[in-house]
């Protein structure tokens, strides 16, 4: 579908005279040294989904600049001349989108990215122990956040540029089928959404869970005492409270047997951690640009004004879905566990 001219490379073993293997490390932890490897694979695939929805974004804003058509649907003058794409609430909609995601999945990968290095070259023990525990925690949803929300971009872009988007003229929709590998390949989403409720929140007893909610925690006060900003910081402390609590009800469920039920759902669960881990990084951004637009440096004003607008975006239409996933979770939802076969 995607990627063409890059080569792929099937391995077979064995096919002749059998095949020798070498053992790496103590038999039995194969699985466990994988994912050092793969941690920053993953991190590599989160990334990649971003520059691939990001490159979309930028090209339908320019696209939607150059456009004309339309008029605003309070002056219906048929004399006047169409307007530019961009002066339409809905193709601003479409963009405020893209920029939520591709610079909230940025500041994601970012962050990750920040975790291996921290681990590295830390001196202080301590430190590099968070750093490790973190980014586990937080690797499931680096991979499938921005591999979910940047192909959105990328559908967004395509809708931005109307049919000449679903063209070969335009490079959107080549985007948009390149990215589309990134939700399948290192671990398709559905895998990571087992792998954060199964096992990564459940760890050292929520250790790593309980990190996370600690440093969201951190960023919520320093929010609080911001006047503009504080609105964010109160719907983000309430959002939180909603993960603790659903992830309460599912460890529970699982501690109690149930695994089948707790997990039936867990790419949902997924997608509720994923917008709250966004929501916090873009509550970041935004305390950064409120402190950009008080230094006076008004040469960076738009685009600090475009990071609290991003910002805006996220919190009015993408945070509220954790009370959607929350209430369908808590609830231990069956209906796709008790589907039967002969149903479909
Ligand atoms: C373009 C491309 C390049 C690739 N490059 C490489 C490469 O270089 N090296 C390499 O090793 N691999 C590569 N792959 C393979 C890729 O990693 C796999 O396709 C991917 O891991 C998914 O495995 P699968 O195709 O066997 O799907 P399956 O495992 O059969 O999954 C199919 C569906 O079932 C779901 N599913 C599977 N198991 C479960 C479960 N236990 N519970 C719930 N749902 C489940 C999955 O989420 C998915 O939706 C590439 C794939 C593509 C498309």
């Amino acid at each position: 579908m995607g990627w063409r001219g890059t080569t792929s490379t099937m391995l077979n073993f064995g096919e002749k005279d059998g095949a020798k293997a070498y053992l790496i490390g103590e038999p039995g932890k194969g699985l466990k040294y994988m994912f050092h490897m793969m941690n920053e694979a993953r991190i590599g695939v989160g990334m990649g989904a971003v520059v691939l929805g990001y490159a979309g974004y930028l090209q339908a804003l320019e696209y939607a600049k150059g456009r004309r058509q339309g008029r605003p649907v309070d002056s219906k003058d048929p004399a006047q001349k169409p307007v530019p794409l961009i002066e339409h609430a809905d193709i601003k909609r479409m963009l405020l989108a893209q920029k939520a995601y591709v610079e909230g999945g940025l500041s994601l990968c970012m962050f990750a990215a920040s975790l291996v290095d921290e681990k590295r070259t830390t001196s202080d023990e301590a430190a590099a122990s968070e750093a490790d525990l973190l980014l586990d925690v937080m690797t499931p949803m680096v991979k499938a956040w921005p591999s979910q929300y940047c192909l959105e971009a990328n559908n967004l872009a395509i809708q931005v540029h109307g049919g000449y988007g679903y063209t070969r003229e335009y490079q959107v929709e080549q985007l948009y089928r390149d990215n589309r590998l990134n939700p399948i390949h290192e671990g398709t989403n559905g895998i990571q959404g087992l792998d954060l409720l199964g096992r990564k929140v459940m760890m050292q007893n929520g250790a790593g869970f309980d990190l996370l909610v600690a440093r969201i925690k951190a960023s919520i006060e320093e929010g609080q005492a911001n006047s503009t900003v504080q609105p964010y910081a109160a719907q983000l402390a309430a959002a939180l409270a909603k993960a603790i609590d659903t992830t309460q009800v599912l460890r529970q469920t699982l501690h109690g047997g149930q695994a089948a039920k707790a997990l039936a759902n867990a790419t949902i669960y997924l997608d509720l951690m994923g917008q709250l881990v966004v929501a916090w990084l873009w509550l970041q951004q935004a305390l950064a640009a409120e402190r950009g637009l008080r230094s006076g440096e008004t040469q960076d004003e738009a685009f600090y004004r475009g990071k609290l607008a991003a910002c805006q975006y996220f919190f009015h239409y993408e945070l509220p879905k954790v009370y959607q996933h929350a209430d369908l979770l808590t609830s231990l939802d069956t209906t796709c566990l008790e589907a039967e076969e002969a149903w479909f």
